[in-house]
């Protein structure tokens, strides 16, 4: 089955999952999704460069979606409850996803979780892919 991204330029499995984000040379500031601009207050000078990163984060907070979500969003039938994680990169930025989880139970704010790519629904014969968080 073809393996395609939901939303193409948010992601790359090339070497390992990433999100491609934005980085100021000048502060230091990691924007996802993409900015073509600093907006810190703090900064001198906006420097914005192509920045990836993935590996390894914090579960700050998460939110259970026990009903189907409206659209343009997209899943595979019938519903399976998800959770929502709110995840803290190492690189100074904060990311909501889906968690990739068997028993939402063990959910626990403050874990280690990795992000991974994954599969998100499939229409067309194919396999539509997110990024998502998988608890450690
Ligand atoms: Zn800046």
């Amino acid at each position: 089955m073809e393996r395609v991204p939901a939303v193409e330029g948010l992601f790359t499995e090339e070497g390992g999952a990433k999100l491609l984000g934005s980085k100021c040379a000048t502060c230091g500031t990691v924007y996802f999704p993409k900015s073509a601009s600093c907006h810190s207050p703090k900064c001198d000078e906006s420097k914005i460069g192509d920045f990836g990163f993935g590996g390894k984060g914090t579960l700050w907070s998460y939110s259970i979606q026990d009903f189907p979500p409206p659209p343009p969003h997209k899943f595979d039938k019938p519903y399976e409850i998800y959770a929502l994680g709110v995840v803290d990169f190492p690189a100074g930025v904060r990311v909501m996803g889906q968690m990739s989880i068997d028993n939402l139970e063990d959910l626990k704010v403050g874990s280690e979780v990795e992000l991974v790519i994954e599969p998100l629904y499939h229409e067309d014969d194919k396999e539509f892919t997110s990024w998502k968080f998988k608890q450690l």
